[in-house]
């Protein structure tokens, strides 16, 4: 078989896999060109709004457009830290590592640019409104070697 064509298989078990065996997560993802607060103006010396109060921004005039990106993924929680420190380093009981598609790079990546959280059910189920958060750690996006999913390690952020 093609190594082309055995690739394109290997990546349609994975997703089968993923969607089998994984769980749902949300993404909020970023736009890289924010729009100017059409409800107030702008301090160019503070880089700010002049408004601190304006309910439209928040007094950050910067308004970023979000979009949802939802998708499967497979999620290896962090529940024996004597083991998985051998493994994986860094990373503590209650954390995880997402197995995701690779195409799906940019969406983490654009979760550590931003600072946004990603919601999760830490019950393994799909999204509900009891999900957690978690964030994605910079410089731990690694990819695998067949270049065709990632293991993104997040730390889990506690909802109060
Ligand atoms: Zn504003």
């Amino acid at each position: 078989m093609a190594l082309e064509k055995r690739l394109s298989h290997i990546k349609r078990k994975e997703s089968e896999n993923r969607i089998k065996f994984g769980q749902q997560i949300n993404i909020s993802v970023l736009a890289d060109n924010p729009t100017g607060c059409s409800h107030c103006s702008y301090d160019s010396q503070y880089k700010v709004s002049r408004d601190p109060n304006c309910s439209y921004c928040g007094g950050k005039y910067w308004i970023y457009a979000t979009t949802v990106h939802n998708e499967y993924v497979k999620v290896r929680w962090i529940a024996e830290a004597v083991e998985e420190e051998i493994v994986i380093g860094n990373l503590q009981v209650g954390d995880c590592v997402l197995i995701a598609r690779i195409e799906s790079r940019s969406f983490f990546e654009n979760t550590i640019k931003y600072e946004t959280r990603i919601d999760i059910d830490p019950l393994g189920g799909d999204i509900t409104p009891i999900s957690d958060s978690i964030e994605v750690i910079p410089q731990k996006i690694v990819i695998d070697t067949l270049k065709s999913e990632i293991a993104v390690s997040c730390s889990r952020v506690y909802k109060d």
